[in-house]
């Protein structure tokens, strides 16, 4: 069983995210367990301290080192145990499915969750494994971002999602964005849904979906295909793609 814990100075923001959806029966089912974890409670001041003033002066408060390196050591007591401890931070690495994929493959996550102006240096320097940003803005704390981490880490464990093969075909997992999908009904206030997905011919069903997934690529990610696998003909075939959406603009 994968073992989650999230350090936190708002424990009650993982309630509902925790307990529900995919994330909630995930935990039903004994592959993950999650944990919100209150950074505070491992203050030693009278009054639970977890930040101070920055030393140099200016403003904001920083996140002093001793309650969370003291949180972590108190999950993992043993030594040996190497968990991946992950800060969540603005500068950090930016997230990927690529990333979401290895740190699937590990047993257990430890995440950071700043809040003020930041955290002591010392706790990136030495006490951390990443450093993981959710893209290039500033939200107020990192409980979001490690929601937004866990969910798509927790749905890559097998037996997390029904359909495994729906994991598999997500965009990025195969470095292209996926297909368009369609239901019923077939005709919509006139909006037909394409006649291949209608003829029950697997193949050309296939064919279809993953030239939509090459021209969706080329569309609205052209930087993906640089390092996506895909043979001569696929390629050739994206450059005739290309000149001709050139050729109707
Ligand atoms: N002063 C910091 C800076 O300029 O880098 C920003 C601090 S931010 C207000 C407070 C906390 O929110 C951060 O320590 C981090 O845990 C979290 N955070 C904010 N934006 C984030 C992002 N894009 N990705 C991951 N964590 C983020």
């Amino acid at each position: 069983m994968m073992k989650i814990d999230v350090l936190t100075l708002f424990p009650e923001m993982f309630t509902g995210v925790f307990g529900s959806s995919i994330l909630g029966k995930a935990a039903a089912k004994g592959i993950v367990e999650l944990n919100a974890v209150n950074f505070r409670n491992y203050s030693t001041s009278k009054h639970g301290t977890v930040d101070d003033t920055p030393y140099g002066g200016g403003g904001g408060m920083v996140l002093k080192p001793d309650p969370i390196f003291a949180a972590v050591e108190d999950l993992v007591p043993d030594q040996a145990a190497k968990p991946r401890i992950i800060l969540m931070c603005p500068q950090g690495e930016t997230f990927t499915q690529k990333k979401a994929e290895e740190l699937s493959q590990e047993q257990h996550l430890i995440f950071i969750c700043g809040h003020y102006e930041g955290y002591d240096e010392r706790i990136r320097e030495h006490l951390v494994t990443d450093e993981l940003s959710i893209g290039d803005y500033v939200l107020t704390g990192g409980e979001l971002p490690a929601m937004t981490i866990v969910d798509s880490v927790v749905r890559l464990l097998p037996g997390v999602l029904g359909n495994e093969m729906s994991a598999v075909t997500d965009s990025f997992s195969t470095g292209l964005l996926e297909y368009p999908h369609y239901t019923r009904p077939a005709e919509f206030r006139g909006l037909k849904v394409p006649d291949v997905l209608l003829s029950g011919h697997h193949g050309n069903v296939e064919k279809w979906r993953r030239e939509q997934s090459l021209l969706r690529t080329l569309q609205r990610r052209p930087d993906l295909l640089e390092h996506a696998d895909l043979s001569e003909a696929e390629r050739r075939w994206l450059v005739l793609q290309d000149k001709r959406s050139e050729a109707s603009e």
